[in-house]
């Protein structure tokens, strides 16, 4: 069975590129019936925090990337110290008590060192526990570089002179990121750990503890990085990655799974895919080897395509989740919404132009922006067309949207103006926009009261 896993550290809250880093576990994982683990590597009990655990399952399931089983690290000391006794017992482990000053005063009394600013393996070989303070390390050997096939990269190779004795187990009993990580995903038979090119250098440092232990070693999948437009990494932009900033923004789950798919990964031209077809047609071996591009015009254009497929469910779902994100009350309708998102969703990129395009419909009366000079737009023929508007009002609320829609253009016609003389100052006077859906729609929308109150402002 095929076993992928995700596994964030609670230190902070999910951005854009944890997330499509579990994207790409959770599609190959259902792709192939397998199982997709959580598993949270809170091993740093200083920076762990609960309310990061608890904002990286929220966003999880806010994104529909449901996990199968969930594990945490600090639960699993035990663990992670018996392998490292074990590993002792080998020869392949030893403990140190050399405090990080002597590390660098050794460095600093030999500018010859073989090892630049690493530890220099003083107490290699050490197994009797020490009475004082004391790190266990682990021992690499010696070699020149190691070698590893990477389903992106082909083979990659990282020279001995990058990798020193590292800590497994740090003075406090914790383990280090990479031997618990080692350990954990050999008991939970990982077979394909997909993750950002950035782990290069620990994925090498891991291989030496499978092949230490006698591991079989997974499949190992590194991800391109993702990069800002001016080519700097994404990770170093601040705030705005964070999945939470999306959700307040009113983006959908759909449109984020679909645009971070595509970084990193093509499926020849095509740039819309629903997650039912990601998770058929997401492969590993169709990822690219070339660093993403964030583009934030794309992500919002990729997020209009899948606002538009929503449901009339899915989209109540989502936007009271939206509201409730932003502290907002909503006067409007849950029928009124489901009748507004038809009229809208091809027409905003996000739930929160669906929010600010439909506040129009709130109170009775709107005030007009000044800069619409409406009164220079409205003479006395149009002052007739408005009151002909109202006296045909319930018949065009009551007709289909096409016959309300030839009830409004025959107005102007009778009086030997032109639609386009009728239909801005009719358009401002009801919403206050310059831009909005048809006419009909946005009467329909409005009704009888609301929209004969706005326009009766005018005609006297
Ligand atoms: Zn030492």
């Amino acid at each position: 069975m095929v076993i992928l896993r995700f596994a964030p550290s609670p230190t902070g809250y999910l951005h854009l590129g944890n997330v499509r880093t579990a994207v790409f576990n959770y599609l190959y994982s259902r792709k192939n019936n397998g199982k997709f683990i959580l598993r949270i590597e809170d091993t740093d009990l200083q920076r762990s925090e609960k309310r990061f655990v608890e904002g990286i399952k929220k966003d999880l399931e806010w994104l529909g990337l449901k996990w199968d089983e969930i594990y945490f690290q600090s639960e699993r000391f035990d663990i992670y110290k018996e392998y490292a006794q074990k590993l002792i017992e080998m020869g392949k482990a030893y403990y140190c008590t050399c405090t990080r000053e002597e590390i660098y005063q050794r460095q600093k009394d030999n500018p010859n060192a073989k090892f630049g600013i690493k530890y220099d393996r003083k107490c290699r070989g050490r197994k009797e526990k020490p009475q004082t303070d004391y790190v266990i390390r682990f021992d690499i050997g010696e070699f020149d570089y190691i070698e590893f096939e990477d389903t992106v990269k082909g083979k990659v190779k990282v020279p001995f002179t990058d990798l020193d004795d590292f800590v497994i187990i740090k003075g406090d009993g914790s383990p280090t990121y990479n031997f618990a990580v080692v350990i954990d995903d050999h008991l939970m038979n990982i077979t394909h750990v997909i993750r950002g090119e950035d782990h290069i250098t620990n994925t090498a440092k891991q291989i030496l503890i499978y092949n230490s232990l006698g591991f079989q070693i997974p499949k190992f999948v590194h991800l391109p990085l993702i990069l800002n437009k001016d080519k700097s990494p994404l990770s170093k932009r601040e705030g705005s990655t964070n999945i939470e900033y999306y959700r307040k923004e009113g983006f959908i789950p759909e449109g984020i799974i679909n645009y971070l798919a595509r970084l990193g990964w093509s499926y020849g031209d095509r740039e819309i895919f629903t997650v039912q077809e990601l998770i058929e047609l997401f492969d590993i071996k169709d990822l690219n080897k070339s660093n993403a591009v964030f583009d934030d015009q794309k992500m919002l254009w990729v997020n209009s395509e899948h606002i538009r497929m929503l449901t009339p469910d899915k989209f109540l779902k989502y936007y009271k989740i939206f509201l409730l994100e932003n502290n907002l009350e909503e006067e409007l309708t849950e029928e009124f919404l489901i009748k507004a998102f038809e009229v809208y969703k091809t027409r905003v990129n996000t739930l929160k132009e669906f929010y600010n395009e439909t506040r129009i419909y709130v109170p009775k009366e709107i005030e007009i922006d000044k800069e619409f000079n409406i009164e220079n737009l409205i003479d006395e023929t149009i002052k007739k067309c408005f009151k002909d508007l109202i006296n045909s009002i319930d018949e065009i609320l009551l007709k289909p949207d096409e016959e309300g829609e030839t009830i409004i253009r025959s107005i102007p016609e009778k009086y030997g103006i032109k639609l386009k003389q009728f239909g801005p100052p009719l358009r401002i006077v009801l919403t206050n926009r310059k831009v909005s859906p048809g006419l009909v729609h946005v009467i329909k929308l409005l009704g009888k009261e609301k929209t004969v109150s706005r326009i009766k402002n005018f005609i006297q």
